[in-house]
């Protein structure tokens, strides 16, 4: 009984969010006031956190996200536990992310309920010196003091991450910061993925320049004697890449079209097989999955090997995690936690995805 009013619920949760999903603009202006008015208005907060917080993040803390984890790992999904701070660029809260992950890493630590933790550069590394470093610009003494804090916390996770084995993930961000992020990883990767794979860096086959910058990588660390982890995904920015290109008067950065983009996250998957990398591909693409599993099994890799993941996020493409893992492949769902003001920028960034599939 409790499990089909349980269903039912869920039924009518769908129908409501779908149904939201319609009216992308009105959902999109109605959390830029929702995000305003936490605090300032009472509700609001509980409001958000009650529909589209509930639906796609674990809860306030970690401790928080222990039913739902337990949840999935009854259906042998594991999470990519994901604190959901981004681009504060402020002393006390970087602190304060490098600190939840370690606690993290402490609790994923011998826990295959968790393969992996995710983090995000600009989380422990103040974004405007990632845009000055990429735009060419020479940082003064006391910004040069500050990378240099930064660096010492992202090198402290990675450390702490490869001395309790555990599996980090290094999200991508927008295409004006990326190249800092995408050589701050290499760096991490050269030290860390040696003996074991700790380290994944994330690339986005929306961008013209991707394949081009993986086939790089991948080279690099063959010279160099490591193994790259990559989490390939499409992007989640396209939006905002495509208004700065045009406000810029530039050639956006992104694919003209969605085939393209489609194209090379295919292309990308087989390079990464082809010349040994670790790969975790992180989709809701119901093709690219199914082309890629078939691959793996024809090309006589066992579905639970530990080199290859596929990832979803929690409270999307269910139904896929579930087909994938029926077939014994490693699945594990991106579970972002956090307080409900800080995971708005990607609350934001799941209702542009979906109001694009409804596009
Ligand atoms: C576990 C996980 C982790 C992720 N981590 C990151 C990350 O670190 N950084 C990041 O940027 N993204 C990340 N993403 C990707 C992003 O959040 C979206 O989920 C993803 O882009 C949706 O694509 P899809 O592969 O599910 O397939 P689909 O739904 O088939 O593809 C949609 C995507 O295709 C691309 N696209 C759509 N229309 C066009 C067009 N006209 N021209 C060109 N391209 C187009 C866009 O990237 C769009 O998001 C992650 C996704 C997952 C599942």
């Amino acid at each position: 009984m409790g499990n089909v009013v349980k269903s039912i619920g869920k039924t009518l949760g769908d129908w409501f969010f779908y149904n939201l999903m319609r009216f992308p603009t009105a959902v999109k202006a109605g959390m830029r006031l929702a995000t305003w008015s936490i605090g300032k208005v009472p509700f609001a907060k509980t409001l958000i956190r009650k529909t589209i917080y509930g639906r796609f993040c674990g809860g306030e803390s970690l401790e928080d996200c222990l039913p739902v984890m337990n949840e999935l790992a009854l259906q042998n999904i594991g999470v990519a536990l994901d604190f959901g701070l981004e681009g504060s660029g402020e002393d006390a809260q970087m602190n304060r992310a490098k600190e939840e992950l370690l606690h993290c890493i402490a609790f994923a630590h011998n826990n295959p309920q968790v393969p992996f933790v995710v983090f995000k550069v600009t989380a422990l590394l103040p974004k405007k010196l990632l845009e000055k470093r990429q735009g060419g610009e020479i940082l003064s003494e006391q910004e040069s003091d500050v990378w240099l804090s930064g660096m010492a916390r992202i090198e402290e996770v990675c450390r702490t991450a490869s001395e309790n084995e555990v599996r980090l993930f290094i999200d991508a961000e927008e295409s004006w910061i990326q190249q800092e992020i995408r050589g701050i990883a290499m760096g991490m990767m050269e030290r860390f993925n040696k003996e074991a794979v700790t380290v994944f860096s994330t690339y986005q086959m929306y961008r013209k320049q991707a394949l081009s910058e993986l086939d790089e990588d991948l080279r690099k660390a063959d010279q160099a004697d490591f193994t790259l982890g990559v989490k390939l995904v499409r992007g989640a920015y396209m939006e905002t890449e495509r208004r700065i290109a045009l406000q810029a008067g530039e050639v956006s950065p992104i694919h003209e079209t969605k085939m393209e983009t489609d194209t090379a996250f295919n292309q990308g998957a087989m390079l990464c097989f082809r010349q040994g990398a670790n790969l975790c591909l992180a989709s809701h693409n119901q093709g690219s999955c199914v082309l890629f599993s078939d691959f793996l099994r024809e090309n006589g890799i066992r579905s639970d090997d530990a080199r290859f993941w596929f990832s979803q996020l929690f409270g999307m493409a269910d139904e896929l995690s579930a087909s994938l893992v029926s077939q014994g492949f490693n699945v594990v769902k991106y579970l972002p936690y956090g307080p409900v003001e800080d995971l708005m920028p990607y609350l934001l960034r799941r209702v542009e995805e979906n109001s694009g599939v409804f596009g």
